[in-house]
């Protein structure tokens, strides 16, 4: 029996997905071995890594200026790469800061430059309850990039209108909302997501960057981590983590049999309003921290009245069969994560224990 799976990541993933890896692994595609066997280097392998490329490709519709790299290292090695592909020391870049990802990033930033803060939400209390608005940005022309974090995971709140940040390249850590919806990556000049959220299983790490901003990265840094080394390899330099890609693959072709971002995208809205209503209809009991505007559509978090019923809400959610409803530890209370393989079921379920809850321990 499997369970309602609202975990923050790893998370559950659609259950297509898992079937048609079950019913391939011993054999894939009667060649007598499972994808995990072959080459790197063999056509089996090269055909599930260039459709996993191209069925992002359609779903987004990326334009040619653009390319989709396959990294490992999770987007805490983005954290890293990214300033050690274009910063020096003297060097700048803006980071808008909306909790503790973004805190993250920043740290690493300062071992190759002089990164600014150009915006933070952070409040007295050091967490943050909404991203910052245009007005708020203090951006410098000079920077190198702009790096901001789409989905704050923890703390529930999103961009829903990304920055203009004017000429400078926009660097976007979309860990966990990356393909939530259409969206226009080209204006991005590199966005990067640990697959584990919204896309596949740990292990791997999608990088879509423009093919000129790749061609600046600083070429004194060890091959491994230039950008442009994996864009003129096909992220194949060395062995990638292939069973991570091949499941990627299988997320994305049901993503596309579904009816694309489109469809994708209904259903994530559905899903937040369901919750996001309840959580209005009862806010005496539930309370949401974020504000309004700043709503995340993939991670919903509230806190009850007591911490001793956030404990007894996740203890009798997991005896309906709904797992992963803990918050972070840094922010506490119930965070609900609806991923793309949550479905509006799930939540409709959730919904209703919520409202039962209520009445009998409210
Ligand atoms: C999960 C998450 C990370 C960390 O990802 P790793 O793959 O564990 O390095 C970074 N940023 C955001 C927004 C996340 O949600």
């Amino acid at each position: 029996m499997r369970v309602i799976n609202f975990n923050p990541g790893p998370a559950g993933l659609p259950l297509p997905a898992l079937e048609r890896a079950r019913e391939e692994l011993l054999d894939f595609q009667a060649t007598g071995m499972s994808v995990m066997e072959h080459s790197h280097r063999g056509k089996d392998y090269e055909a599930v890594h260039d459709e996993a490329i191209s069925l992002l490709t359609q779903l987004v519709g990326l334009p040619s200026s653009h390319q989709v790299l396959f990294l490992t290292g999770g987007a805490s090695q983005q954290f890293a790469q990214v300033p050690m592909n274009y910063l020096t020391p003297g060097t700048s870049a803006d980071y808008l800061m909306t909790g503790v990802w973004s805190e993250k990033a920043l740290d690493e930033a300062k071992y190759y430059g002089t990164p600014r803060v150009a915006a933070t939400t952070v409040q007295p209390d050091k967490h943050y309850t909404r991203v910052p608005r245009q007005d708020e940005l203090n951006l410098d022309p000079k920077a190198a990039y702009v790096h901001i974090t789409t989905n704050n995971t923890i703390y529930g709140t999103q961009w829903h209108t990304f920055p203009d940040v004017g000429g400078v390249p926009l660097v976007a850590d979309m860990s966990s909302d990356f393909l939530w919806k259409k969206m226009d990556l080209s204006r991005f000049a590199l966005t990067y997501a640990g697959a584990q959220k919204n896309l596949g299983p740990s292990g791997v790490t999608l990088v879509v960057a423009a093919k000129d901003f790749i061609a600046r990265g600083r070429k004194d840094i060890p091959k491994i981590f230039r950008y442009s080394i994996h864009a003129e390899n096909n992220s194949l330099y060395n062995t990638p983590p292939t069973l991570a890609i091949y499941l990627v693959r299988n997320v994305l072709a049901w993503m596309k049999d579904v009816g694309g971002l489109a469809q994708v995208e209904a259903w994530n809205r559905q899903k937040a309003d369901l919750l996001y209503g309840a959580l209005d209809k009862h806010s005496g009991f539930y309370r949401a921290p974020v504000e309004r505007e700043s709503r995340s559509v993939m991670n919903v978090v509230f806190h009850l009245p007591t911490p001793e019923l956030d404990a007894a809400f996740v203890a009798d959610a997991k005896q309906q069969g709904m797992v992963g409803l803990k918050g972070h530890r840094t922010a506490g209370g119930i965070r609900v994560s609806t991923y793309n393989a949550v479905t509006v079921e799930n939540v409709r379920t959730l919904v209703t224990f919520m409202e039962h809850f209520m009445k009998t321990r409210g």
